[in-house]
């Protein structure tokens, strides 16, 4: 996803982020509101009221997106899968799941409950609309009428069957009810998402040659439904493969660790110079593992700021303290495969029973253990299921 998100909320024990290019919607909506919706459906209107309308317009349309993924939120949650974040970017709202629903039926249920929700405020600001009063002011009734507008395009782009849409997941977990078989499922879900990303290409592509800039907005969502069905259909293949796989079985087990207190300049001598790893545990005064080190990070840190004092800052400071990267050892790999944060960070740290670490999971170990597998189950390379 492009661009760092950055926390601004806890709603419901749910983080909520925003991605710098969500401040950017937030500016086109602004705009284009204030220059043309405005000033056309209330003739008159002061230039500054047009504005301030319409940022007022694009905050509410932001409320009511949140509100969608915190339905599937909610949802997902009732049936077990936790929620990472929730976060909005450059298309709306995505609900960061850590896990897969392991019944076709959960699925089915959390990926209409967005678009329920949506249809929802979409009815509200409908019958709004219709109970407003011939003598009320101009602006209200234009406001409202955006809003049902924008929530019931919300509610149609969703159900369009084009996986990861929420559609495409009531598709997917359809096709997955009757064949009882995610991953085919899946593949045939995210061909459908794939055959809908590139027609919304090409109806851009037309639009645009006939002067209409939409168009490039419909080619952009049309490029990122091909790239994110062919992701997800990967992601899925790969946790499909590796469910009921122990860390353990998969992990390197020559991970050398850094006590978190030390001074990174004693650290870079000691550790990173001598051993060339591309990710230490880092651990408290009993050995206990409290985060990972990540040499790239580490390096593109220093080669930014690299100053005296931050030479003898603790190697702690430096550290990835995300608890979802310190798994044990009989941890399911399927299931770590689809965390968000070994998703971004590809390693994690495994743990014995005493919170020590014993090893280190690499996307890597993972790959290779794929490429190493045996045609039937991968009892050779001794992956136990
Ligand atoms: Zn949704």
């Amino acid at each position: 996803m492009p661009g760092r998100s950055f926390r601004f909320a806890r709603i419901a024990g749910i983080p909520v982020g925003i991605s710098p290019w969500w401040l950017l919607i937030v500016a086109l909506i602004t705009w284009s509101l204030g220059a043309s919706y405005f000033p056309e459906e209330v003739p008159g209107l002061a230039a500054p009221a047009a504005y301030a309308l319409g940022l007022g317009s694009a905050l509410l349309l932001f409320a009511s997106i949140l509100a969608h993924e915190f339905g599937h939120a909610i949802v997902a949650r009732r049936h077990g899968i936790e929620v990472e974040e929730i976060d909005l970017w450059l298309l709306g709202g995505v609900a960061q799941m850590r896990g897969e629903a392991t019944r076709p039926e959960d699925e089915l249920r959390y990926a209409l409950a967005g678009p329920a929700v949506s249809a929802v405020i979409a009815a509200c600001f409908v019958a709004l609309l219709a109970a407003l009063p011939q003598s009320s002011p101009p602006v209200l009734t234009a406001l409202v009428r955006y809003e049902a507008y924008v929530n019931g395009a919300i509610l149609v782009f969703n159900l369009l069957p084009a996986f990861p849409l929420d559609g495409g997941r009531v598709l997917r977990s359809l096709l997955w009810r009757r064949s009882r078989e995610k991953q085919r499922a899946t593949r045939t879900a995210a061909s459908v998402g794939r055959v809908f990303g590139y027609v919304m290409i090409a109806l851009g592509l037309i639009a645009f040659l006939d002067n209409d800039a939409t168009g490039l907005w419909l080619c952009l969502v049309g490029g990122f439904l091909v790239v994110a069905s062919g992701a997800q259909a990967r992601a899925s293949e790969l946790t499909g493969t590796f469910t009921g796989v122990r860390a353990s079985a998969l992990m390197s087990r020559e991970a050398v660790s850094i006590p978190g207190d030390m001074p990174l300049e004693e650290a870079i001598e000691r550790y990173l110079r001598p051993f060339h790893y591309h990710a230490f545990p880092v651990v408290d005064e009993r050995g206990r593992a409290i985060g990972i080190l990540r040499v790239d990070e580490l390096e593109a840190h220093l080669s930014r700021h690299e100053t005296a004092a931050l030479r003898s800052t603790r190697v702690g400071r430096f550290a990835d303290l995300d608890e979802a990267l310190l798994i044990e050892e009989d941890a399911d790999v399927g299931a770590l495969l689809s965390t968000p944060a070994f998703a971004r960070v590809g390693r994690a740290v495994v743990l014995d029973g005493k919170r020590h670490p014993v090893g280190l999971l690499s996307i890597t170990d993972v790959e290779a253990a794929l490429r190493f597998r045996t045609s039937d189950d991968g009892s050779r390379l001794g992956m136990r299921r």
